[in-house]
């Protein structure tokens, strides 16, 4: 650590008391709020400062962090007595989820008050906050770029977007539904690998091998969307369905529907009844995009 700096942590849930002791254990001097104050005592026995009020917790530092069940919450605790006269010069980083149009009410409340706001979204399970695996996205005011190192202990990787604080919504609303989307397949196609006697830890080392691919797969689409290259040589649209739609019905057949599954052929005839299914599968890129674009 380079240097100790005073920081706020306002909600102490999963994922606020993780937060709050990473920056603890990172030698910071923590001040934490919450509603129900016997969630402060773990984190003051670690070394932070509980107060009783949200206005003596933004009072404490010029790093206010705020992690909420929402941004109903949020907007709660940052509208409390006493709280909005002390914005002023603050930089808020709220890491509660919210819609776009919640994030710019709340960032415009944030500078009518004189403070800086920056939105963020946490790809990770509270187990993983300072670890190397996760990441957290953020964007919105300049002034992130000031509180950058303290905040760099909170993950392994911190994505700064830029000005606009929605494109932190927008990567961390499509970033989770590639995570947890992933994490449900596996376990939805885990129970059939168990059908067809594969035990748990099988699967897990056969599935991390494929992940290779995976990886490999999002490399090369990457690549195709960026270039507007969707050649189906590799494998077409078409040629997919007809595979994973022999896949679905031996599922179904079997009493095993993978929900998910049905998804993914849905959004691939889609794709293919718009004209894609010569193309390769990077295309659905374009596909959902100009189905956003018509709505
Ligand atoms: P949580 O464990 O349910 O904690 C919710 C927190 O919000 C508690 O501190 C709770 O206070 C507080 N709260 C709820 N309503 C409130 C109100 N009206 N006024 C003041 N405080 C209120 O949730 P969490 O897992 O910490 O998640 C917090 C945020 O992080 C959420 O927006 C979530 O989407 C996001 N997030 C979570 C994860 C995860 O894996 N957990 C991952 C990424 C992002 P009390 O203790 O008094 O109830």
């Amino acid at each position: 650590m380079n240097s100790s700096s005073n920081v706020t942590v306002l909600g102490l849930g999963s994922m606020g008391s993780a937060l709050a002791r990473a920056l603890v254990a990172r030698g910071h001097r923590v001040t934490v709020w919450n509603r129900s104050p016997e969630r402060a005592a773990a984190l003051v026995a670690l070394g932070a400062k509980a107060v009783a009020t949200p206005a003596e917790a933004v009072a404490a530092s010029p790093l206010v962090v705020a992690c909420l069940l929402d941004y109903d919450a949020a907007d709660a605790v940052l509208g409390a007595a006493g709280v909005p006269a002390l914005l002023q010069g603050k930089l808020v980083v709220q890491l509660s989820t919210g819609s776009p149009e919640q994030v710019l009410a709340q960032q415009a409340m944030v500078h009518a008050r004189g403070g800086r706001f920056v939105a963020g979204g946490i790809m990770a399970y509270p187990r993983s906050i300072g670890r190397p695996n996760c990441m957290i996205v953020y964007a919105g005011d300049a002034e992130y770029a000031q509180h950058e190192r303290t905040l760099a202990c909170l993950a392994g990787s911190s994505q700064f977007l830029g000005a606009n604080p929605v494109a932190a919504v927008g990567a961390y609303f499509a970033l989770s539904t590639y995570m947890i989307g992933a994490l449900g397949l596996f376990f939805e196609t885990a129970g059939v690998a168990r059908h067809y006697g594969i035990s748990i830890d099988q699967y897990y080392l056969l599935a991390r091998l494929t992940t290779d691919e995976v990886v490999e797969g999002l490399r090369d689409g990457a690549h195709r969307v960026a270039t507007g290259n969707f050649d189906g040589k590799l494998a077409s649209i078409d040629l997919t369905i007809a595979g994973m739609d022999e896949v679905r019905r031996t599922f179904v057949a079997t009493g095993m529907p993978v929900k998910m599954l049905e998804g993914l052929v849905d959004a691939l005839k889609l794709a293919a009844a718009a004209g894609a299914g010569e193309s390769d599968i990077a295309r659905l890129t374009e596909t959902v995009f100009a189905q956003a674009r018509q709505s």
